[in-house]
């Protein structure tokens, strides 16, 4: 059976970016994979799977969704989740062996009044004030008694702009790295395994102190900040595709889609593809995107529509019904596309919607 729009992933493609990534490590530092959000649209639990034929034990994800669909979905080793998890939920951390973020004094007592000894990993703000203990204040009287009723098995924290190369933002970095060691410093706890790198802060600020890294984006090779290069090899590993529904001749002064938002400048060819913003195909992309028909690109016209959008096909000769249509890959990239929306790479492969099929190979 042939599909409406399917996106192929190169499991292969994770697996060397996951390889080259840790072949700039420090000897000793690990990999946690972050596969949360569907492992950024890629699909969680084939990466994880594939990850773990390669020697991967640390995962993490946002919710306990996530974690427990992992878990059933085979994945061994450690699953950390970043964020919230309801309280009620503390059973499910025990019967699935989940390892929590702890981020705050009200969450410990939530957590830790149940007298379940849930594993947990402290969460510390250096100056992202998103989640995480104060590095000020009495948060070590707290992490105490945390260690007392749960059982901490690490600490981290998380760097807001390691992405950007501004001196504003080294600078800013650099104190983040700064704070959370001084902060471990005044603690006499063990708190276990300490970690604080994302995918660019493993790749421009790793003094091999943090014991591993928790690879996202870097993972699906795609970028953390367009101008600065990944290393050698690293690629993206989603294809977007669908076919030509329908190909018709436009008379110039025709209007093309909702909206008459585009008037054919001239007698045009356009083709029609099957796929909407109800597929994660923004609708930003109108009058703006573009795909690629036959190894040549044509322009999106007219606005993008629930479920199917129009292409201009004028200079893409023997443009037909059911061929194929890429609107992501090595010609234009989540990241280019991210671009042209004003967005980031990460938005656009979590956008693909859950009814384009995932497709492995
Ligand atoms: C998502 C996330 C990461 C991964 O970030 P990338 O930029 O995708 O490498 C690491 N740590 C935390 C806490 C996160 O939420």
């Amino acid at each position: 059976m042939t599909r409406r729009t399917w996106a192929e992933i190169d499991i292969r493609q994770i697996k060397n970016n996951y390889t080259l990534y840790k072949a700039q490590l420090y000897e000793n530092q690990e990999i946690m994979a972050v596969v949360k959000a569907d492992a950024y649209g890629h699909g969680d639990v084939q990466v994880a799977r594939a990850l773990q034929e390669l020697g991967a034990k640390r995962f993490a994800v946002s919710n306990i969704d996530e974690a427990i669909k992992l878990r059933e979905g085979g994945v061994d080793g450690e699953i950390l989740i970043f964020g919230y998890t309801p309280p009620d939920s503390v059973d499910s951390l025990i019967k699935y062996d989940i390892t929590q973020a702890i981020y705050s004094e009200e969450y410990a007592r939530a957590i830790s009044s149940q007298d379940k000894r849930i594993k947990a990993h402290i969460a510390v703000d250096t100056g992202m004030n998103r989640i995480g203990f104060s590095t000020e204040g009495d948060s070590l009287r707290t992490i105490e008694e945390c260690r007392r009723k749960l059982c901490v098995t690490g600490v981290f924290t998380h760097l807001c702009s390691a992405d950007s190369d501004d001196g504003a933002s080294v600078r800013f970095t650099k104190g983040q790295i700064e704070r959370f060691g001084a902060f471990l410093k005044t603690s006499a706890q063990d708190l276990g395994t300490v970690h604080y790198l994302n995918s660019a802060g493993g790749l421009r600020y790793n003094d091999g102190a943090s014991a591993l890294v928790r690879l996202g984006i870097n993972l699906y090779g795609l970028r953390h900040n367009y101008g600065i290069p990944l290393p050698e090899g690293i690629k993206p590993a989603l294809t977007w595709k669908s076919v030509v529904s329908m190909v018709k001749d436009v008379g110039a002064g025709d209007y093309i889609g909702y909206g008459l938002s585009y008037k054919a400048p001239r007698n045009m060819r356009v083709a029609t593809v099957p796929v909407g913003y109800a597929d994660g195909y923004s609708r930003m992309l109108s009058n703006r995107g573009k795909v690629q028909i036959r190894g040549k690109s044509a322009s999106v016209v007219g606005r993008v529509c629930m479920d199917q959008f129009m292409v201009d096909v004028t200079d893409v000769p023997g443009a037909a019904f059911l061929d194929e249509v890429t609107l992501l890959g090595d010609f234009y990239t989540a990241d280019d596309m991210a671009s042209d929306l004003g967005t980031i790479g990460y938005e656009v492969v979590c956008g693909i919607s859950k009814r384009v099929p995932r497709v492995y190979k």
